[in-house]
């Protein structure tokens, strides 16, 4: 993981603009909402300036979104960089021939589907979210990238929360965070 030079106040900004809810969408839930970047329209595109810079000389030839704070942040890099954007759908929202990669949560599990004819081999992909928190998701988003026979360029995130194990789950990938808590 790099910071990026670009931008020397944009974290400080990100920081004092994402606002903290309290036990959302449960109990002991700190949650990041980064609708307030949204609202800030310079901010936002810095924002997603910034993430396409990071991954501008990474070769990247489609980003993927995941569902669904990834598509507000992932769709803007995409043309930033010039390349197409793939959507990382939860399951049954899809209408073509997907791929699924399931993956644990907390409590329970939950899924992420790709068309199979969107990427193969010969792409190499960049996935983008807003937040990274234990890496689950993430990590469901590179095993279907492997899955179909794409390569990947790395991991693209606003925010990570530094205290939960995301690194683990994300090893030997590249991660650009913007902003930790
Ligand atoms: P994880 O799989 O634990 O890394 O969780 C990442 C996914 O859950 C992302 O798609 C985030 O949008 C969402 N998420 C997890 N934790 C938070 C949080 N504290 N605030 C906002 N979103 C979160």
């Amino acid at each position: 993981m790099t910071r990026l030079p670009q931008d020397p106040t944009l974290a400080a900004d990100l920081a004092r603009t994402i606002r903290d809810v309290a036990d959302f969408p449960k109990p002991g839930i700190g949650f990041k909402d980064i609708t307030p970047v949204l609202l800030d329209g310079a901010l936002f595109r810095r924002t997603t300036d910034a993430l396409a810079a990071a991954f501008r000389d990474a070769g990247v030839t489609h980003v993927l979104g995941i569902e669904s704070r990834g598509f507000i942040f992932g769709a803007p890099v995409a043309q930033a960089l010039g390349v197409g954007f793939v959507p990382l759908r939860k399951p049954g929202k899809l209408p073509h021939r997907r791929v699924t990669e399931r993956y644990d949560l907390e409590y329970g599990s939950d899924a992420l589907e790709v068309h199979s004819d969107a990427i193969g081999a010969g792409a190499r992909a960049l996935i983008i979210d807003d937040v990274l928190a234990t890496g689950g998701t993430a990590a469901a988003a590179v095993r279907l990238v492997e899955r179909c026979g794409a390569g990947l360029a790395g991991v693209g995130v606003v925010i990570d929360l530094g205290f939960l194990p995301w690194r683990e789950r994300l090893k030997g990938c590249t991660v650009e965070t913007l902003v930790s808590f």
